[in-house]
């Protein structure tokens, strides 16, 4: 794409480099040891220069290396600090996503996906391109978006905020399309990464809270409160106070005049009102789920037809479901299931019944 400028630390690829940075990694021990899950903070929001998702991505960082190398520190320094919670949990995420994707070739679509809930999403190309040009008049999506295009990366918790805008939070387009703008622009796009996490982040599989929703302004004020990650990639925006870089559209015509930028006629007025598009968008998730009365993997030829008519016997027999199972039953079935490399709404049911999922996971796939 030859309009990315890519920043030179983001630029050089290959297996030397991978391993200067995991090695960097490794040498903050103490970041290593205390390492929870993806925080967001002001400084986390730009890309590091030990970034390593694009390494993996293309293989130049094995995961197997990756992984032995923090288990090796982990024992050096004796803590104790068991996924999710530490950074194998998020190397067991991608893997949890692999898992997902194999036998399902239409994992990164919604029609013949058995995973994928089948929601009616509006087609809007308008207001498509407006999210993925960051012309949305959300000052943080925007300058999320454009971090994405202007360095191929983004931090997590910036991926769920654009990816719940697009989908169930407000503009309700598919999860497909968003898929295909990040699979353009991630240096460290991965067909079962990317596909599995547009489908959670959209509620369309693994995930079901769609009750909970980002906030396209609270959640950046909260984050970066002085707007600095904005003033970086919306330079138009740079002159306007804390108090408003986060909703321009509010601020009195006199402010905005002073900061050199009227909304409307320099910066977009924002395409959607959020309070009310969220609420429609919540109710509408409620009537898809409502519909969903019979669960996926109760049924019999989905199974028989791949031949796993066994599997099915097992999983959908009877009154059997998921839910009243304990934890001790599920991972029986989890171990099964990942032994016989078996991806289907039934590895998602499971996980999904499972109360710490990835700490599951990771012993499951790594002991099977
Ligand atoms: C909508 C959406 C799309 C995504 N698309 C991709 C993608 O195409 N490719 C990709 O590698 N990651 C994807 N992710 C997961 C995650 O955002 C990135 O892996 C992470 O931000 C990469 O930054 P890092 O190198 O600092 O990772 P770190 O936080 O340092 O994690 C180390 C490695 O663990 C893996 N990892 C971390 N978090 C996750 C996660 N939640 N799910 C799966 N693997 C994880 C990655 O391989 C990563 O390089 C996506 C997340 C969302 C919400």
């Amino acid at each position: 794409i030859s309009w990315i400028k890519l920043l030179p630390k983001m630029n050089s690829g290959g297996e030397t480099e991978a391993l200067e940075r995991l090695n960097k990694h490794l040498d903050r021990k103490a970041w290593v040891a205390n390492f929870e899950r993806p925080r967001i903070t002001a400084q986390s929001l730009f890309a590091s220069p030990t970034g390593l998702s694009p390494y993996l991505r293309f293989g130049c960082l094995s995961c197997c290396v990756f992984y032995y190398s923090l288990r090796e520190l982990f024992m050096k320094l004796r803590r104790r600090s068991s996924p999710p919670l530490s950074l194998f949990g998020q190397l067991l995420w991608r893997e949890f996503f692999y898992t997902a994707g194999t036998n399902n070739p239409n994992f990164d679509r919604m029609e013949g996906n058995p995973i994928c809930v089948q929601i009616p999403w509006d087609h809007n190309p308008e207001a498509l391109a407006k999210w993925a040009e960051g012309q949305t008049g959300f000052p943080w999506i925007d300058a999320i978006m454009t971090q994405l295009r202007q360095e191929g990366w983004i931090h997590h918790l910036a991926r769920h905020a654009v990816a719940c805008f697009l989908t169930r939070g407000d503009l309700w387009i598919s999860w497909e399309s968003g898929m295909k703008v990040f699979e353009e622009l991630l240096l460290d796009a991965d067909w079962s990464v990317n596909a599995g996490s547009w489908m959670w982040l959209s509620c369309s599989a693994f995930f079901q809270q769609f009750f909970h929703c980002y906030c396209p302004v609270g959640f950046g004020r909260r984050t970066d409160p002085s707007g600095d990650y904005i003033r970086r990639y919306i330079p138009k925006l740079k002159d306007y106070p804390n108090r408003y870089i986060y909703e321009p559209w509010n601020a009195p015509e006199s402010v905005q005049k002073a900061a050199n930028c009227i909304v409307g006629v320099d910066y977009p007025k924002p395409m959607i009102n959020h309070a009310e598009s969220s609420r429609l968008n919540i109710e509408r998730m409620k009537q898809v789920y409502q519909q969903l009365s019979v669960p996926i993997h109760h049924d019999v030829s989905y199974y028989s037809s791949r031949g796993l008519s066994k599997t099915c016997a097992n999983l959908s027999g009877e009154e059997e479901c998921f839910e009243m199972f304990d934890d001790e039953q599920l991972i029986k079935r989890l171990h099964f299931l990942i032994k016989n490399i078996i991806t289907d709404f039934s590895l998602a049911q499971v996980l999904c019944c499972l109360k710490n999922t990835p700490v599951i996971i990771s012993e499951a796939i790594y002991t099977v």
